[in-house]
């Protein structure tokens, strides 16, 4: 019945229906990333991203000479199950760990792709006349392989960071910028004496390339600090679909091409977007060190400074008298689970005639569009939802800058404390409100980077020490 799709090479030439299922699927994925681009379409998006890949693999399966069905069927279902549970379980706050855990398996899917095609060239269509594999290829498997085992290792170690499996702290090795060119270099060497040498001499060449590719991920990984690990999450995730676009040259296949080409390009966007969030340049990320005297930078001990703290009436009596609040959300907020009580609580405020706004920081929260997702699950109009540019010039004319779990992103030190480890990242300009009210736990936490915020101490601040969510429901109540 599949006749007219059979297989996908025919004596050299390709069947002309796989590229075209490949490049139907490629424009699916592009769909879907343009559906990713905002919360309102985000859902389409993934529908999208889930049909180019249905396609895809279904491509394939029924157009290759598949060895064994049952294997890959059993596969896909392990893998399959294993993913729906995952995603089942996991929580909001630890989405950044497993996507950095989700980078490790594409990395190492690469490097396993590259290795079965070395050992077996034959059956990817690789072997020359001589009985050996083209340099050309060797280029190709040698990049594909070098990329996907440094996404491997250094995602492992974002995952073991961003879960606290491993100090957040960076690990500075002496003289680690020399280590690390010279890994590099070495690399690049062994890549092309593996493309140049004979068939019998390839073995120990691809064995020490991936070796020091492993060695290297690793390495460049661990002297990156926490405040840093988004940018790195972003970026391993465009090293993974450069690896996986290396792989889809030496198979022949344009699907991959397409896909590892949009991840990669999509992925080195975003880690460029947040860099400039945080006004970091990417080298300075990928040089590592950033928030190593974190701890120096002061962490929440140190003298007693005097602040004040409220209650939920308080801040509700305050809330009712505003004309204009600014909310700002931010890590707790999830941890919390707060967003829904939140939305209460504007729609109350709202009905009594006050102004709401959200402000969303790009980096608030451990994942990029973190708090978009959460107040799109609690239905907040996306149109009273702005970006950090848009609106921290209307702090000036608010009356209430309601901050709610967040921290690093609203700490005056990135602006005026050269010392501080967030120095540089543009933050909101609670300050400039008439009234501020900040949720948070206790004074003795921090924010991800662990340094004090003069915010806490502002006349015009109230502390409302207690969960978030408990103290906004408290809120809804007094406003009830
Ligand atoms: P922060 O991590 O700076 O601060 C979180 C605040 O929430 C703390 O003040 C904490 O204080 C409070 N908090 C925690 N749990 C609760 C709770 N249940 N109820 C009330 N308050 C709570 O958050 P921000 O969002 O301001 O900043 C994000 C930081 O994370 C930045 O430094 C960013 O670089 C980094 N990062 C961002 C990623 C991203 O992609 N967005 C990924 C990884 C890191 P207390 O403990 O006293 O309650």
């Amino acid at each position: 019945m599949l006749d007219f799709l059979s297989t996908a090479t025919d004596g050299g030439s390709v069947n002309p229906w796989v590229p075209l299922a490949y490049l139907v699927a490629g424009v699916f994925f592009i769909l879907a990333l343009r559906g990713l681009s905002s919360p309102s379409t985000s859902r389409t998006g993934n529908r999208f991203g889930m049909i180019g890949m249905l396609i895809a693999v279904v491509t394939t399966l029924v157009t290759h000479d598949i060895a064994n069905i049952v294997e890959i069927g059993i596969a896909i279902f392990v893998g399959g199950a294993f993913g729906l549970v995952v995603a089942r379980r996991i929580a909001m706050t630890q989405m950044p760990e497993l996507v950095a855990a989700f980078h490790s398996l594409v990395g190492l899917a690469a490097v396993l792709v590259g290795w079965a095609a070395y050992l077996n060239p034959g059956a990817f269509g690789l072997l020359t006349a001589d009985g050996g594999i083209g340099a050309v290829s060797k280029v190709e498997m040698g990049l594909g392989i070098a990329i996907g085992a440094i996404t491997f290792s250094g995602s492992v170690i974002a995952f073991a960071k961003l879960s606290g499996k491993m100090s957040g702290s960076p690990i500075l090795l002496p003289g680690r910028h020399i280590i690390n060119l010279g890994t590099l270099a070495a690399i690049i060497v062994l890549t092309a004496l593996f493309a140049m040498a004979a068939p019998s001499e390839t073995l120990p060449l691809i064995v020490a390339m991936t070796v020091a590719a492993f060695i290297i991920g690793f390495l460049l990984i661990i002297p990156i600090g926490g405040a840093d690990m988004p940018v790195v999450v972003s970026m391993l995730n465009s090293y993974s679909g450069w690896a996986a676009a290396a792989m889809g040259f030496t198979l022949g296949n344009s699907a991959m091409i397409i896909t590892g080409a949009l991840v990669g390009s999509s992925g080195a966007i975003l880690s460029y977007i947040m860099c400039r969030a945080m006004n970091r340049s990417f080298i300075s990320v990928i040089a590592g060190g950033f928030g190593a005297d974190a701890s120096a930078a002061g962490g929440g001990g140190g003298e007693q400074r005097p602040y004040k703290t409220g209650s939920a009436e308080d801040a509700a009596f305050m809330l009712e008298q505003a004309e204009k609040v600014i909310i700002i959300p931010g890590y707790g907020m999830a941890v919390a689970q707060a967003q829904h009580a939140l939305r209460e609580m504007c729609d109350l405020l709202e009905e009594q005639g006050v102004e709401v706004k959200f402000a969303i920081h790009p980096v608030a929260g451990r994942m990029p569009g973190h708090m978009n997702v959460l107040l799109a699950e609690a239905s907040v109009d996306y149109d009273k939802v702005f970006e950090l540019e848009d609106i921290n010039s209307e702090f000036a004319q608010a009356d209430v800058a309601f901050i709610i779990g967040a921290n690093d992103v609203v700490n005056p030190a990135a602006k005026t404390d050269k010392s501080s480890p967030i120095y540089g990242m543009p933050v909101f300009d609670v300050d400039k409100a008439k009234q501020v009210f900040f949720i948070k736990r206790s004074m003795g936490g921090v924010g991800y980077a662990g340094v004090d915020n003069d915010v806490f101490y502002m006349d015009q601040t109230v502390m409302l020490l207690s969960d978030a969510k408990k103290m906004v429901e408290g809120i809804v109540k007094a406003l009830d």
